[in-house]
Order: C-alpha cells, then structure tokens, then sequence
C-alpha cells in the first residue's frame, strides 16, 4: 500500500490555491506535476557541476559528464534496453518520432513504401508521416478501431503488402485511456519482417516497459509525463536500426571528424546527439526514474488502475455520461449528454479543477466518435478517491448550470 499522504507532501505544487480552493489536479497526460527531488536537482547540477558535457578536459565538465551518462544508464535500465548506446536523448516524444521518420525513411523508404499508423494516434504520429507523404511519396495506411474502439487486429493484419516498411502506434491511447495489445501489434509486424515504433508517451508513467520483452524495435516517450522537466525525451532503438539509420541533425558532437570533402559521423548514441544536450534536464530525468523506482511502478500503476476504475463508476453516476472507450490505465474521455467539454472544464476550473477538454491532438479519433471533442480526467501517482469526488460533484454541479 502506498502513503499517498506522504507522496503528495513531495510535490510543493500541490499545496496550491486556485480561485481559493485547494488544487484538484487531473491533467497528468499532458503533463504530470514534479517531486522536490526533482525540481532540486535542477537548481543543484547549476550550482555544483554546470559545464558544456563531453567536450571538456576540465573537472567541472567531467562531473557533468558522468551525471549525464548515468542517467542514460538509468534510462537503459528503465526500460530493459540491452545497451546505453541504443538510449538518444531527445526534446521528447514528439521529437522522437520526428527523428525515426525521417531517418528511417531515408534510409530504408522510397516512394511507395508503406507506414502503417492508427486512427487512434496523436498528432505527433500523424504529422511527421505526413511531412513524409508530401516530401517523398509515402503512404500512409491507417488501422481501424472496432465497436468499442479497440484496434481491429484482424483489419491491421490485412495492411501488410511487400511496401509496408515500418508500423508505428500508441502503446495507450492518450484519449481514451485504453492499452493495445502492443505485443500482439509487433509479433504480427514482425512476422512481416517490419520494425515498429511504440508511442510510450502515455504508458511509460503508468505501466512497466520492457523494451527486450516486447521485442520493441523503437519505443519513444517525454520525461515531463514521468514527473521529469519539460524538453527532455528519448528515442529508444535496436542498435541495428540505429547504426544503419542516417543521422537526424548535423552538428557538433554527432561527428567523427569534419572537413569539407568529407565529414565522418560519430558512434551511438552520439550520432543522433547533435549540439550541446539538455544535460540538465538528462539528469534531472534520472533523478525522476530513480524517485519512481524508489516507489515502485508496478505499485503506481495499480493505485491509478484503482483510481481510474473508481472514476468510470463515478462518472457512471451522472444521467447522461458517455465514457469512450474502455479505459485501463490512467485516463478516462467522457461527455455529458450534448454538453460541450470545454463549457464542463471551465466551470470546474472555477473549483480548482484542472482537466483537459477538447480534441487532445487526436483530431481523427475524435472525428471519427463524431463528437467535438472530449473531457479528459487523466491520474498520477499523487492523485486521491477524494480528488475524484470532487471532480464527480464539480461536473454535477456544471451539468446543472448548464441545463
Ligand atoms: N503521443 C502521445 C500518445 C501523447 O499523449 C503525447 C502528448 O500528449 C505525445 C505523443 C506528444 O508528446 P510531447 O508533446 O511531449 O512530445
């Protein structure tokens, strides 16, 4: 059992006041709030060891070095890598998937070829293929969701041909809340000799990854929806994809050698490194895996399944409640009869809630439930029954107003 009393005292943010009422906070998949470890460790690495990494002999730099590339190992760990150097450092997701497109398609794709992406994706999974298609002539196929918005498994199946080259899709939906079954997704690929990118963004801080066991050929994910800064992310990837792929961006440290005739680039995982990392941000996103180890994800993620299950029976409560999906992790979509979300999310605001309303950079998934969009609850460790009660009573109370 987890002290969530205790938990909640590490987060100084929660302790606000918002319109004189104590912060309700349940919009953790779009970002989650930062432990005082966390936020200390910023101000630490300035004040102990600031200095450029990898480049200087000096021991200021060294020290940062090493912090850096201890939280590469920590992230290894994390996630089951096999290798440090199969572990980039990116902005985040969105970055992530941005560097895979691109260097993946210019190595391995040419016009025609094939990506298979689902109806259920972030934009930043949509996007970058798109980029592609205009610049050079991808196709991009898309998976289809059944009655109950599940990926249709057997319709994914039916997408494969000799110029599919590369799957890429959400481990857990960040609208509706609900897990693929990513082994089955990659296993299928795979038997079609075809890599996959998993889009871990909102399953890294609720679920416990294995990127060996699930034979993940990419895994991506952003360190502030794991209780780390903003700006900083990473791109796991099989070193053999990896060592193959062309560099993303040109610049210092992912070389070799440079001279006008030729440039020669730089072993993993410096390679898709280029220029002066957020070293920074790097070790303050250890810090966040090391505090979350130190709680244990497993027992995370079974208080936000508890919490989430609750939400659904709550939510249930309310006449007129339309829950999407069938949501399993940590976040749940809803709408109250035709009542628009963002007139929902404003009123509760006023109760110092804070939820997400709107199309949660899904746009084609929200089009194809046909509605304007959403209301989302989204949980994270530090989250309460109470909370929940709140929210319950705040919607009440707006549906109320409203009608
Ligand atoms: N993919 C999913 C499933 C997400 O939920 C998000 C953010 O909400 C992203 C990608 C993009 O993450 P970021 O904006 O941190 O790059």
């Amino acid at each position: 059992m987890l002290n969530i009393e205790d938990i909640r005292k590490e987060f100084p943010i929660l302790d606000t006041l918002v319109y004189n009422r104590p912060l309700v906070y349940l919009d953790n998949a779009a970002t989650t709030q930062k432990p005082k470890c966390v936020i200390d460790t910023i101000s630490e690495v300035y004040s102990t060891m600031n200095s450029n990494v990898h480049r200087g002999v000096h021991h200021l730099s060294q020290v940062a070095t090493c912090a850096m590339e201890k939280s590469r190992e920590t992230v290894r760990d994390f996630i089951g890598a096999k290798e440090c150097c199969e572990i980039i450092f990116t902005r985040g997701t969105t970055e992530s998937i941005n560097l895979v497109a691109s260097s993946f398609a210019e190595t391995f794709m040419k016009e025609g070829d094939e990506v298979i992406i689902s109806t259920m994706e972030h934009h930043s999974n949509i996007v970058p293929w798109q980029l592609l298609q205009e610049r050079r002539g991808i196709k991009i196929r898309v998976i289809p969701l059944t009655g109950n918005c599940r990926l249709d498994i057997e319709a994914y199946r039916n997408l494969f041909n000799e110029k599919t080259k590369i799957v890429s899709v959400a481990h857990v939906s960040n609208v509706l809340g609900s897990t693929n079954p990513i082994k089955e997704i990659i296993e299928i690929a795979h038997n079609h000799n075809v890599p996959v990118l998993v889009d871990g963004a909102q399953s890294i801080p609720h679920k416990k990854i294995n990127v060996q066991e699930l034979d993940a050929d990419f895994f991506v994910f952003s360190g502030h929806k794991i209780y780390a800064p903003t700006g900083i992310g990473v791109l796991y990837g099989k070193k053999k994809w990896l060592e193959a792929m062309q560099p993303y961006h040109g610049g210092g440290e992912m070389i070799k050698s440079v001279s006008f005739s030729k440039t020669t680039f730089n072993e993993l995982p410096y390679k898709f490194e280029a220029g002066t990392p957020d070293y920074v941000g790097i070790i303050a996103l250890g810090r966040a895996l090391e505090w979350v180890n130190s709680i244990g994800i497993e027992n995370i993620a079974s208080h936000e399944q508890e919490l989430t299950r609750y939400a659904v029976e709550q939510l249930n409560t309310i006449p007129g409640m339309r829950i999407f999906g069938e949501p399993d992790s940590a976040a749940v979509s809803f709408l109250v009869g035709d009542i628009h979300p963002a007139d929902i999310g404003t009123i509760i605001d006023r109760l110092g809630i804070a939820i997400r309303t709107g199309h949660h950079c899904a746009q084609p998934l929200i089009d194809h439930l046909g509605i304007p969009g959403t209301a989302r609850a989204s949980f994270a460790v530090y989250n309460t029954k109470e909370e929940i009660d709140t929210l319950i009573q705040g919607i009440a109370r707006a549906v109320k107003m409203l009608s």
